[in-house]
């Protein structure tokens, strides 16, 4: 059985085997997810794949299902800082005060 070396988002790099592992890939696209569930921490971790990483997994043995991965995997991300503490604090702030939150509404809507 092969060595699959993967990252968990909580613990970091993990070693599986191929019956840790699942890939789902779209028949269209050929890209996909694949996903496995941490053997240190329990967490389910899924990842989106391009077509050489399904290939690979797939040769190694990997079972896969057949099917378009969640929307949110392939999305584009948007760019920007984290939401934080501060914008929180700030957009609490606004609440307050029915014209200063008008203003951050329209401002928003002008850098679209
Ligand atoms: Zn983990």
């Amino acid at each position: 059985m092969a060595t699959i070396r993967a990252t968990c988002t909580v613990c970091g790099d993990v070693e599986l085997g191929t019956a840790d592992v699942r890939v789902r890939v779209d028949p269209t696209s050929h890209q996909g997810t694949y996903s496995f569930v941490c053997p240190r921490c329990d967490t389910l971790v899924v990842k989106p794949a391009q077509p050489r990483t399904i290939d690979l997994l797939l040769a190694s043995g990997v079972e896969y299902d057949v099917g378009t991965a969640p929307m949110e995997l392939v999305e584009r991300r948007p760019s920007g800082a984290p939401f934080g503490e501060r914008d929180i604090h700030a957009f609490s702030s606004l609440l307050d005060d029915d014209g200063r939150l008008w203003e951050a509404f329209e401002a928003a809507d002008s850098r679209r």
